[in-house]
């Protein structure tokens, strides 16, 4: 046997990319067009470089607690990593750990698959009913545990919180994950986080990625019960017991006291993507309600790959997924309004060209 044939081998999950290109328009992989709060700013020029040579807070303490008491929970029912990937990651290995699949669905965030595979955790996707909702029967057989993204993606759909509790109430045996990326821009009450003190198996996750505008300092986090999130961190401590940079955990806790700004870039990118989608439909776009930071298009006559690379030629990145589920369709991040009117203007080109 060749060293070779020792190798863990895995087929690995494919970001969006990250093009250098100049006045480029940037909608593919959902992140936010605004800065993040301007105390971030003054955080990150006002950072003592010396601290460098120290660990940071192997408990992350600092972020965690302005976290607990943003949401209103206890400290020791916050757990923070890496960007929610990691968050995700260290919840596949901590509570996907039966020989009974794992659940999700097959229109889905396309990393649950590959963690599963990494992990060699047993998994069974669901399809989801046409107009792309979760169908709850589908996850009330004995499972290894559920997760899925609440708004959907990349659909943007939204399941009510009586439908995911609904399939929460019925895995008391399994822990249920509820990947809420984009709930910030789904409106009030579109969370299950309430629901955490009801099921001690429900586990919530964020990220400061899209909301917060702050893909690039790698934070998210999950919130449940104190049992599930010390399981997390037994796990985590037997990973890597300093995830979080210094710096990460400072503009984390900066960006989480400005809820004024959160609010108000929130409020008007869902501004944007309702405007984006009604001059989508003009011409001759459909899309699902979608309330996510972007919108999921498919035109009635044009091949989405072609308007893809339509827009690439213009400088205009979005999302298009070569598989068979997801090849009629476009991802399109919701932008700027400057950018809106750019992206419409190059698709009606586009279009009538066509
Ligand atoms: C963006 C995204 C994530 C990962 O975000 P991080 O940048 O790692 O925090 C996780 N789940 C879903 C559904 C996402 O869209």
């Amino acid at each position: 046997m060749s060293w070779e044939d020792k190798v863990r081998k895995v087929e690995p999950y494919v970001p969006g990319e990250q093009p250098d290109a100049k006045d480029m328009i940037k909608l593919n992989t959902n992140e936010c067009p605004y800065p993040p709060a301007p105390a971030v700013k003054d955080c990150l020029w006002s950072m003592d470089y010396d601290r460098m040579r120290l660990y940071p807070n192997p408990d992350v303490l600092p972020l965690r607690k302005a976290l607990a008491q943003y949401h209103g929970l206890d400290t020791e029912q916050v757990f923070v990593g890496v960007g929610s990937d990691d968050v995700i990651d260290m919840a596949f290995l901590t509570f996907f750990n039966s020989d009974i699949p794992v659940l999700f669905p097959e229109i889905s965030y396309s990393f649950y698959k590959v963690w599963a595979e990494l992990y060699r955790i047993p998994y069974a996707t669901k399809p989801l009913d046409k107009d792309f909702h979760i169908v709850p029967a589908d996850y009330k057989n004995a499972n290894g545990g559920i997760i899925f993204p609440n708004p959907n993606a990349p659909t943007g759909v939204l399941e009510s919180v009586d439908t995911v509790e609904e399939i929460i109430a019925a895995n008391p045996d399994s822990v249920v994950m509820i990947d809420e990326a984009y709930v910030d821009f789904a409106g009030e009450g579109a969370s299950v986080l309430p629901l955490i003190d009801r099921y001690e198996n429900l586990l919530v996750i964020r990220t400061f990625s899209k909301s917060r505008a702050m893909a690039g300092a790698r934070i998210g986090y999950c919130m449940g019960s104190r049992k599930l999130i010390s399981c997390l961190e037994a796990v985590k401590f037997s990973v890597n017991s300093y995830t979080m940079n210094t710096p990460a955990i400072e503009m984390g806790v900066v960006s989480v006291k400005d809820d004024a700004y959160f609010k108000e870039i929130i409020g008007r990118i869902v501004n944007t993507r309702e405007r984006m989608k009604k001059e989508l439909k003009a011409l001759g776009f459909s899309m699902p309600d979608g309330k996510g930071n972007f919108v999921f298009a498919k035109h009635e006559k044009i091949p989405a790959k072609k308007i893809y690379t339509a827009l690439r030629e213009r400088n205009i990145f979005v999302r298009f997924f070569d598989t068979p589920l997801l090849n009629d369709r476009l991802r399109i991040t919701v932008g700027t309004d400057e950018e809106a009117d750019r992206l419409m203007a190059a698709l009606k080109e586009i279009v009538e060209g066509a």
